[in-house]
């Protein structure tokens, strides 16, 4: 066997490694629950802010495992909690059995939160600021946009280890920034999220190092505000 051969080989056995459980929990044609969705940009769309290997590992391998571990910890689970999207899914954390919620809360909160991830940010542009609805509501709750910004901001660099910064309704329409440790949501509080960062090392530390700061600012640049309203003019 030369070494390309083999490296394809031990490539294929890795692969195989990975599937064949879910394929054996979720046998005789059902498809196993959740789906890794396609980023709606290339891996590069976000550069120089955020590049294109972060995203490709991050995307693919990252969020890739949180949905396989998700659907091997729902195997046991009762149908109905397979059959739920997975944002409902983490709505009703409570109903989900003991023995795997703290699977689910890890790998399901890991899922919900980068599946709003990917579809809250967009090529960078000028002037980039909240729109709409949206920015009416920013100001009636924080005073300013810019205030906003500040509470955001302290929210991401303040989180000690690994976790997200967030911009989340009320079911009144109330607007509050918040941080949530590890990968939980604040749908498990009850809260719609609008906005999302990612603050683990993964997220950023290839561009940045240490440097989350940087990487909290480059962000303000890259937020789809659209995308943003849509979520809040939706509650
Ligand atoms: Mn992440």
């Amino acid at each position: 066997m030369n070494r390309s051969t083999f490296l394809k080989t031990t490539a294929a056995a890795t692969a195989a490694a990975v599937t064949a459980p879910l394929d054996q929990l979720f046998a005789s044609g059902t498809a196993a629950p959740h789906q890794l969705p396609a980023l709606p940009y290339a891996f590069g769309a976000l550069e120089p802010w955020i590049d294109a290997r972060t995203m490709e590992i991050h995307h693919g391998r990252h969020h890739q495992a949180y949905v396989n571990n998700l659907n091997v910890a729902l195997a046991t689970a009762p149908e109905h909690l397979k059959a739920l999207p997975i944002d409902d899914l983490m709505r009703r954390i409570g109903e989900v059995p003991a023995d795997i919620r703290t699977a689910v809360i890890n790998n399901g909160g890991g899922h919900a939160n980068h599946t709003l991830f990917w579809t809250v940010m967009r090529p960078a542009r000028e002037g980039n600021a909240p729109v709409g609805r949206l920015a009416d509501a920013l100001t009636r709750d924080f005073g300013s946009a810019d205030t906003f910004f500040s509470a955001f901001d302290r929210a991401a660099l303040t989180m000690f280890g690994s976790g997200w910064a967030w911009l989340a309704s009320d079911a009144q329409g109330r607007l509050l920034v918040l941080s949530t440790p590890n990968q939980e949501s604040p749908l498990m509080q009850g809260l719609t999220p609008l906005l999302g960062l990612d603050v683990w090392e993964h997220a950023y530390y290839l561009h940045y190092q240490n440097r989350r700061a940087e990487y909290v600012t480059a962000f303000r640049r890259i937020i789809d505000w659209d995308a943003v309203e849509r979520r809040y003019a939706a509650i």
